[in-house]
C-alpha cells in the first residue's frame, strides 16, 4: 500500500530490516551506544554547527507526546503559555495546557490565515505573565507553513521560550532552530524522518535544559529533565520501544547520507509534481502556494464525489490519502507526499486518481 496521509510513511526495506536486530536490554552498554548515536544523529541533522548549544531528549510515544513533554515542563510557577492557534494542531497544544490546568491564552486564527508577528510582540509586552508562546511549523490540517523566523525574532527579542511543534516539519521544510534561537522544538521519528511511528523526540537548547530542572514537574512520564539526566547517562527513565529506536536510528543514518537539505528538496520536487498534475485535473488546493509546506496539500473535493468514494476508490488502487479534519472535514482531502515513495509511487497514485475522475465522477 502507498501512503499518502501524514504519518506513519513507507519506509525503506533498509529501515524495516533494522527492526530485526539483536534483542537488548535497556540497561545494558549496547542501549547506551543505540541512544547515544540516535541524540548526536538528530542534533547532526537539524543544529548543524550548533550541536553543543543543544540536547536532543528521545522518548517512546508518538509525536504528540514530544510536544505535551515539551509544554509540561516549560513552564515555572504562576506562568502562563500563549498558543498561536491556526489548525487541529495548535487547538491540540491550548487542549494539552488546559487539561493540565496551567494557564494558557490563545490567539486564535482561521485556519488558512498565519499569525502576525507584531500583535504577538504587544500582546507580549502587555503580559508580562506569558513565559512560553507555542506554535505549530506545519499545521498538517491544511499544509500550511507558519513564519517561524518572524515569530521566533518576537519571542526572543521578548525574552520568552519558544515552544514549536515541528513534529511534521522536521526534514521536510526548512527550519534554522539554532539561527532563530529556538529553545524547543519536538519532532517525530515517524514522518519526514521516514522511521516508524512510536518513538519521538524534544530538541532544546541547553541553558533552557538547565533552567527548566528547577521547574514543577506537571507529568511523570513526560518531565524532560528526568529523561535528560538519564540520557546523558546513556540510560532512560522508562522501557524504550528498542526495535522501533533501532529503525530510527537507521532512518537517521539514511537521513544524513542523503542530507536534510536533499530531502527537502526531493519532498517539494514530489509537491510540485502533485501539484502540476492535480491542477491540470481541475482540483483547487485549499492554500495559496505560498503558504503551502513541501510535504502536503489539501484539496477542495470535486463536485459529485465525497470523500468515502474517493478514499475507497483509490484505495481500491493501491493508494491512501487523508480526510480533511474539523470544520474542513467534509469539504477536503489531504494528499501528502513524505515518506520513502518513488517518482513511480507518484505517477502511479497521479494516473489512479485521473481514472477515478473518468470513471466515479457523476456529473450532471
Ligand atoms: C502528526 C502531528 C503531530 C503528532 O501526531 P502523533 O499522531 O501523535 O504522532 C503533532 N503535530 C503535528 C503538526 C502533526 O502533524
Amino acid at each position: 500500500m502507498i501512503l499518502l496521509n501524514p504519518g506513519p510513511v513507507n519506509v525503506s526495506e533498509r529501515v524495516r530490516k533494522a527492526l530485526q536486530r539483536p534483542d537488548i536490554c535497556h540497561r545494558e552498554s549496547e542501549f547506551a551506544e543505540l541512544i547515544q548515536g540516535i541524540r548526536q544523529k538528530l542534533l547532526k541533522a537539524f543544529v548543524p554547527g550548533a550541536e553543543s548549544d543543544y540536547t536532543a531528549v528521545v522518548l517512546t510515544g508518538s509525536g504528540t507526546a514530544a510536544v505535551e513533554a515539551a509544554l509540561l515542563s516549560s513552564l515555572p510557577t504562576g506562568k502562563r503559555i500563549l498558543v498561536l492557534n491556526n489548525g487541529v494542531y495548535g487547538e491540540r497544544i491550548s487542549a494539552m495546557v488546559g487539561v493540565h490546568r496551567l494557564g494558557v491564552a490563545e490567539f486564535k486564527l482561521d485556519w488558512g490565515a498565519r499569525p502576525d508577528p507584531e500583535k504577538l510582540r504587544l500582546a507580549l509586552r502587555q503580559h508580562p505573565e506569558v513565559h512560553a508562546v507555542a506554535m505549530v511549523h506545519h499545521e498538517t490540517t491544511t499544509g500550511l507553513i507558519n513564519p517561524v523566523r518572524e515569530i521566533a525574532e518576537v519571542v526572543d527579542s521578548q525574552n520568552r521560550v519558544f515552544v514549536l511543534d515541528s513534529v511534521s516539519g522536521l526534514a521536510g521544510d526548512p527550519l534554522d532552530i539554532a539561527g532563530a534561537h529556538i529553545y524547543m522544538v519536538a519532532g517525530t521519528a515517524g514522518k519526514c524522518i521516514q522511521g516508524f511511528p512510536g518513538a519521538s523526540f524534544v530538541l532544546v537548547r541547553k541553558g533552557f535544559m538547565e533552567r527548566m530542572k528547577s521547574y514543577p514537574k506537571h507529568s511523570w512520564y513526560l518531565h524532560l529533565p528526568h529523561y535528560y539526566e538519564d540520557e546523558e547517562r546513556g540510560s532512560i527513565p522508562f522501557t524504550p520501544a528498542v526495535q522501533v529506536y533501532y529503525a530510527f536510528d537507521e532512518a537517521l543514518n539514511e537521513l544524513l547520507e542523503e542530507g536534510v537539505a536533499n530531502r527537502i528538496q526531493r519532498l517539494k520536487k514530489a509537491a510540485t509534481l502533485i501539484r502540476k498534475r492535480m491542477s491540470a485535473m481541475g482540483l483547487k488546493p485549499v492554500l495559496p502556494s505560498e503558504f503551502q509546506s513541501n510535504s502536503l496539500t489539501s484539496y477542495y473535493l470535486p463536485s459529485g464525489l465525497t470523500y468515502e468514494m474517493l478514499h475507497d476508490h483509490l484505495k481500491q488502487r493501491g493508494y491512501v490519502i487523508y480526510a480533511g479534519q474539523g470544520q474542513l472535514e467534509p469539504k477536503i482531502f489531504r494528499v501528502a507526499n513524505m515518506g520513502a515513495l518513488t517518482e513511480q509511487d507518484l505517477e502511479g497514485f497521479l494516473a489512479a486518481f485521473q481514472e477515478v475522475l473518468d470513471t466515479v465522477v457523476v456529473r450532471p
